[in-house]
């Protein structure tokens, strides 16, 4: 099965990432963590898309859709993918669904983890003492979070349309999240 998990910055994306990853056996594909490893390995692109995430814009579709394809391609990883923060546009949603087609896959699940711009400020703020990212202060929180209301409402309707998408209050607590998810990933599984 292949998900993708989505929210705003902050949501908890990629803690319940880890937790699925380990309770259903997938791999956990983070285009923030790729992109991440672009800046610290010092890449070309590293140099190219560090002003834009530390100002909390989304680099462009172009860069992502091809980060993605090498996994998506890869068979050791096929049907055990969770998406996690990708799509976060329509154009990439759309490139989503004609990559897995072409690999004879699909998505399964799309899990939408809501919360306030006031919790994305205490959780922004928590992280930033335990994992000291350079995107993570308050200022480029806020950004972050009105980038995602921008762009996320097409990719939402879109996964509205095709009956994937469930909506997980990201306000609760982390376990309790961690439950309410299972449920819905054991209830697609049959
Ligand atoms: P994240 O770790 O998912 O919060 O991503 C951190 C930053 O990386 C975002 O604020 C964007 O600048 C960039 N980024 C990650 N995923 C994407 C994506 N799918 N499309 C565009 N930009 C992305």
């Amino acid at each position: 099965m292949n998900i993708v998990i989505f929210g705003p910055p902050g949501a908890g994306k990629g803690t319940q990432s880890k937790f699925i990853v380990k309770k259903f056996n997938l791999y956990q594909l983070s285009t923030g963590d790729l992109l991440r490893d672009e800046i610290k390995n010092k890449t070309k692109l590293g140099a190219e898309i560090s002003s834009i995430i530390n100002s909390g814009e989304l680099v462009s579709d172009k860069i992502v859709n091809n980060l993605i394809e090498k996994f998506v391609s890869n068979d050791i990883y096929k049907n055990k993918i969770i998406f996690d923060g990708y799509p976060r546009t329509l154009t990439q949603a759309e490139n989503l669904d004609d990559l897995l087609k072409r690999y004879n896959q699909k998505i399964d699940i799309v899990l939408k983890l809501s919360i306030s711009l006031d919790t994305v400020k205490k959780r922004i703020l928590e992280r930033q003492n335990q994992e000291n990212r350079a995107d993570d202060n308050e200022e480029v929180a806020i950004k972050r979070y009105k980038t995602y209301e921008k762009s996320s409402e097409p990719v939402i309707n879109y996964y509205k349309q095709s009956n994937l998408l469930k909506v997980v209050n990201g306000e609760a607590g982390i376990s309790e999240i961690s439950i309410e998810i299972s449920g819905l990933i054991n209830a697609i599984k049959g």
